[in-house]
């Protein structure tokens, strides 16, 4: 392996959303070599998707521009477009490229991996024009023409508000907006948001912003239609059930953690999220996590716990300190998130027997309903075993069946038989820059 290909930091961060952001540029200043590792092709993660100019120019992402100001003075090795995949043996991490194989070297660690949307499985989930609903927006973003579209904006969570605003703004229709959390649930939320000033000027943006389109709680998706490609959606809207026409259906059910990174390294995980003490430190030393592994709680907390992450592996505890009071502020909101937009149990009984749950493999719910656990399913059908290697059907099964992967092994995602076998466990040079690392 070329010596270019082999890296070694004082910190390596894995992800280059807000949290990961943050946690380099924090890092960086306090004068410790960082390096921050991103499988997309430009930092931003989720949120903050395209570069700093792009960001500077649209409303509401200033806080967004500051951060890439201050990451492109920082001095960050930037490494996009390369997905981590593998710890070959520890303080060694490997990331492939799209021709080539990376041995990052680090000595503390920042996971900063991020969330996805979690889709359950419903009759015509898997027709085209189906679609998660941040993964609509990002194809919209990314070019994808939806202007005088119909689309459908269904499932649960406050993604959905952010991803039918805009939508609309850049020229869709949207016939309808489905919440499945109770009225009760979401007029608790509201008036929690009153202790949030600053989420109350999103909600005032987002309600102007959608004005007009109509708004069902208590309502899912029960079915989707259509013979090639999607042509309606059977909504079941406070107990009754209407058909609606649409081009698109984005689709999500709020956003599960991607806790496998964090799970390979031996980090404790608890109820679904990665276990941190105070300065972000998981159960395995110097392996640091922020952001929503750690709980699911938008971008402002993953903002601080990012830098709460970076100062503490840097070992500036004292600067990390000061911000535990901004860090709790933002936590209670994920509280509020999560009491708000729980699943309810009817969406268990969405699947009929001959719905696909696990796609990559094919597998429809009448296999899944005769083992017990997710080993056995995957054992005997090959439930999860696909390209995606459960990230989809896995969610979709806890909530079904209540089922927990009880392991992750490598590679994390499918990777070339190359890069597999290219680790040769070379050292990479050893850090020349010390740093105050605690
Ligand atoms: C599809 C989607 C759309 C969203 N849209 C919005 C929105 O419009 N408005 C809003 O307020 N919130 C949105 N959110 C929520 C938003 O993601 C979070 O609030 C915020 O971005 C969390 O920041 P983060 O840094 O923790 O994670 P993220 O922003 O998710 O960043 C994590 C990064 O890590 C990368 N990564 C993960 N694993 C690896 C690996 N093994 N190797 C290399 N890179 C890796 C990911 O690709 C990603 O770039 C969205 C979430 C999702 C899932």
């Amino acid at each position: 392996m070329s010596k270019d290909l082999q890296k070694r930091f004082d910190v390596l961060v894995v992800g280059g959303g807000p949290a990961g952001i943050t946690a380099a540029v924090r890092v960086a200043e306090c004068g410790v070599r960082v390096g921050i590792v991103d499988d997309n092709a430009t930092l931003g993660g989720q949120i903050w998707r395209g570069t700093a100019e792009e960001q500077g120019q649209e409303e509401g992402t200033k806080e967004a521009a500051r951060w890439y100001r201050r990451f492109g003075t920082a001095g960050i090795t930037t490494l996009c477009g390369k997905r981590v995949f593998h710890q070959p043996e520890p303080g060694v991490l490997l990331a492939e490229g799209a021709d080539d194989l990376f041995e990052l070297g680090y000595r503390n660690l920042v996971l900063a991996t991020g969330a996805r949307e979690r889709f359950l499985p419903f009759p015509g989930w898997t027709l085209p024009n189906v679609l998660g609903a941040g993964g609509l927006q990002a194809l919209a973003k990314s070019g994808l023409p939806i202007r005088g579209k119909r689309v459908v904006v269904a499932g649960t969570g406050p993604l959905l508000l952010a991803v039918a605003a805009y939508l609309r703004e850049h020229g869709a229709e949207i016939p309808i907006l489905c919440e499945q959390a109770p009225r009760r649930s979401l007029a608790r939320f509201t008036g929690a948001l009153l202790g949030q000033p600053g989420k109350i000027a999103q909600a005032f943006e987002l309600k102007r912003n959608l004005a007009g389109v109509p708004f069902a709680a208590n309502s899912w998706p029960v079915a989707a239609h259509g013979g090639q490609i999607l042509e309606g959606v059977t909504i079941l809207r406070a107990g009754k059930s209407q058909t609606v026409p649409c081009d698109y259906l984005a689709c999500g059910f709020h956003l599960v953690p991607n806790i496998e990174l964090p799970l390979l390294l031996g980090c404790q995980v608890n109820s679904g999220f990665v276990q941190v003490d105070d300065f972000q430190q998981t159960t395995i030393a110097g392996v640091f996590c922020a952001g929503e592994p750690t709980g699911i709680g938008g971008v402002d907390l993953a903002l601080v716990e990012g830098q709460i992450a970076g100062l503490a592996a840097a070992g500036c505890r004292a600067e990390a300190q000061e911000l535990f009071g901004a860090r709790e502020r933002a936590r209670r909101f994920a509280r509020i998130l999560d009491r708000a937009f729980r699943l309810r149990p009817e969406l268990k009984s969405l699947p009929s027997p001959e719905t696909m749950v696990c796609r990559c493999e094919d597998v429809p719910y009448s296999r899944l309903q005769q083992h017990s656990s997710w080993r056995a399913a995957k054992l005997h059908t090959r439930c999860g075993m696909g390209p995606c290697q459960g990230r989809v059907c896995g969610p979709a099964t806890q909530v079904l069946f209540q089922w927990n992967p009880d392991s992750v092994r490598p590679p994390l995602f499918p990777a070339r038989v190359a890069s597999l076998a290219g680790f040769r466990g070379a050292k990479p040079e050893q850090s020349t820059v010390a740093g105050g690392l605690g």
